[in-house]
C-alpha cells in the first residue's frame, strides 16, 4: 500500500528528530528525487510558531553551498513542513570516533568548509548560534552543509551591527562570554563553536561542560596545559589555531577572514584530493582503535543518490524543480504511524522502474550493523546486553525500541534502535534522539562490542553495481 503523500511522493525513512518534531525523507516514485521534510508540531511548544516562523524567515535569505539549502515549506492546520535538501552522508558526529577524532586531512577539510559556510552566513548577517557536529550535515560526496536556523538570529542590518544578549546554544560549544556578560557580539560566539568543532574532529571528545572558571579542564587550558587530553592529541599546527580560536577574549579571538591566513589551514591539499578516508589513520600523534577503525572504515564506500550537483541548486534537478514545487505547494500529507516500516515493507525496496537499491536512498550512518541471527534472536539478544548493562528499554513501535541512559557528564542520552530486515538479514539501525552525539557514538560502540560475534561482518554499505 502506498502512502498517500503528495501524489508521487514516499515517506520513506526518518531522518532525525528534534524538541518540535522529526525530519523524513521522502522520495519521489517518479524521478527519484529526495527531499527532507522537518515536520514540526507547533503545538509542542508556546513559543514554536514565533519560533518557526522566524527559522524560515531566515532560511529564505540562505544560499551557499556548504548550508542547506531550503526549498519552501508548506503548513497544515498546527503543523509546519520545511522541505530542505537532503543530505545523505548523515551527521558529521557520525565521522567522529570517539576518543580519537578523524584523520587530520580529513578534519581539515570539514572545517575548511564549515568556515565558509560561517562566513558567508556572517556576510549576510545571520549568526546561526548552535554550531555543533550534530547540526552539520555531508551530502554524497561529503560535503559540509550547515543545518537547523532553529536558533539563528540576524546580528547585522544594513551595516549596523547588534550585540546579542539571549543566551543560548549547547553549553559545551558556548563562548565564554556568553555565560559572563549581559550582552556580547555574535561572529566570536560562532568562531568559539567552530574551534569546539574541530577539537571534537582531531581528538574525539569534547573540551569541556562549559567553558567557566569552575570548571578544572577549562581552567587547564587557560594555564595552557596542552600535555593533557584532548590537546595532547593534536598536532602543534592545528594546536597552534586552536590556542587563536580558543581565546578567552572575544575581542583577542580570530576573526573567521584570520582564520583562512592560519597556517595549518591554508595547507595546500596533498594530491589527488583529501576527500574523506584519504588521508592515513593514525597520523601524527594519534592512533586509531580496532573497533573504531573498522566502524569508520566500513562505510567509506560512495553511493550517489538523485540528489543536484553540490552548489548547483535545485534548478538544475534531474528532471526539473517541478516535482518539489508540487510538493511545497502541497496536496494533503499522511503520515505513517511508524515510518520506519517503509523500509521493512515493499515501498522502499520495490518502486516500481526504481533504478535504485534500497541501500542508495538511505542515510549513510555508521551506527548500524547487521546480525548473524532472525529477526526475534536479534531483538532478544539486544535487549539482553542492553539491560545488562541498565539501559531503559521501551518498545515504541513494531521494530522499534527506545533506549535512554545518562552519558558520562550526566545528560539524558536517548536513541531509538529499528531492527529492519534487508536481503534476508536483519540491520540493526541506532538513531540518536536526544543528548549529545559523540556520546551516543560512545555508547554504540560499547553495545557493539557487548554483542561480540552476534555482529556480522557484512558491510552495511556496498558500492552500487
Ligand atoms: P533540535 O532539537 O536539535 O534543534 P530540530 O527539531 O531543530 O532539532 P534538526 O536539527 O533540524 O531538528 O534535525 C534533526 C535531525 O534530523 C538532524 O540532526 C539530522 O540527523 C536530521 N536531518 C535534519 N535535516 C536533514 C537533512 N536536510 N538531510 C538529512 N538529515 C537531516
Amino acid at each position: 500500500m502506498a502512502v498517500p503523500f503528495v501524489a508521487d511522493w514516499d515517506l520513506v525513512q526518518t531522518l532525525g528528530e528534534g524538541a518540535y518534531g522529526e525530519v523524513q525523507l521522502a522520495v519521489n516514485r517518479r524521478t527519484e528525487e529526495a527531499v527532507a521534510v522537518k515536520i514540526v508540531d507547533m503545538k509542542r511548544a508556546a513559543d514554536c510558531p514565533e519560533n518557526i516562523k522566524k527559522e524560515i524567515c531566515i532560511n529564505k535569505m540562505l544560499n551557499h553551498e556548504n548550508v542547506v539549502r531550503f526549498y519552501g515549506h508548506r503548513r497544515e492546520g498546527a503543523t509546519q513542513y520545511l522541505f530542505l535538501e537532503y543530505c545523505s552522508g548523515g551527521e558529521l558526529f557520525d565521522r567522529i570516533e570517539p576518543d580519537v577524532g578523524m584523520p587530520e586531512a580529513e578534519a581539515r577539510r570539514f572545517f575548511q568548509q564549515l568556515i565558509a559556510g560561517v562566513v558567508y552566513l556572517h556576510s549576510i548577517g545571520i549568526t546561526h548560534r548552535d554550531i555543533k557536529p550534530e547540526n552539520l550535515l555531508l551530502d554524497e560526496r561529503d560535503n559540509l552543509k550547515i543545518s537547523d536556523f532553529g536558533l539563528a538570529t540576524v546580528f547585522k542590518h544594513n551595516g549596523r551591527e547588534r550585540r546579542l544578549n539571549k543566551m543560548c546554544g549547547t553549553l559545551p560549544y558556548v563562548a565564554p562570554e556568553l555565560l559572563r556578560r549581559a550582552d556580547f557580539r555574535a561572529e566570536p560566539v560562532d568562531v568559539w563553536a567552530c574551534g569546539i568543532v574541530l577539537t571534537a574532529m582531531l581528538a574525539g571528545e569534547l573540551p569541556w561542560d562549559q567553558p567557566s572558571d569552575n570548571c578544572q579542564e577549562y581552567s587547564d587550558w587557560k594555564e595552557k596545559k596542552t600535555y593533557l587530553s584532548p590537546w595532547k592529541k593534536i598536532d602543534s599546527a592545528p594546536l597552534a589555531l586552536l590556542h587563536k580560536i580558543l581565546a578567552e577574549s572575544p575581542a583577542a579571538r580570530i576573526t573567521v577572514a584570520d582564520i583562512g591566513k592560519d597556517r595549518w589551514y591554508s595547507r595546500p591539499a596533498k594530491r589527488g584530493g583529501e576527500r574523506a578516508g584519504g588521508d592515513s589513520p593514525g597520523g601524527g600523534k594519534r592512533g586509531r582503535s580496532e573497533t573504531g577503525s573498522e566502524t569508520l572504515s566500513e562505510e567509506k564506500a560512495s553511493y550517489s543518490t538523485s540528489q543536484p550537483e553540490p552548489g548547483t541548486g535545485a534548478a538544475l534537478w534531474d528532471g526539473g524543480p517541478a516535482a518539489i514545487d508540487k510538493l511545497v505547494q502541497g496536496i494533503s500529507f499522511s503520515q505513517p504511524a511508524c515510518a520506519e516500516h517503509m523500509l521493512v515493507n515493499s515501498q522502499l525496496l520495490g518502486t516500481p522502474g526504481s533504478s535504485q537499491s534500497p541501500w542508495q536512498r538511505l542515510v549513510k550512518r555508521m551506527t548500524r550493523f547487521f546480525t548473524k541471527l532472525d529477526a526475534d534472536c536479534s531483538y532478544r539478544t539486544l535487549r539482553e546486553v542492553c539491560e545488562k548493562m541498565g539501559y531503559g528499554w521501551k518498545k515504541s513501535c513494531t521494530n522499534q525500541v527506545t533506549v535512554s541512559t545518562t552519558d558520562r557528564r550526566n545528560n539524558k542520552l536517548i536513541f531509538k534502535v529499528n531492527l529492519v530486515e534487508m536481503e534476508s538479514k536483519i540491520l540493526v539501525d541506532f538513531r540518536l534522539s536526544k543528548g549529545d552525539g559523540l556520546e551516543f557514538k560512545r555508547h554504540f560502540l560499547k553495545i557493539k562490542a557487548k554483542l561480540g560475534d552476534v555482529v556480522s561482518a557484512h558491510k552495511v554499505w556496498v558500492p552500487p553495481s
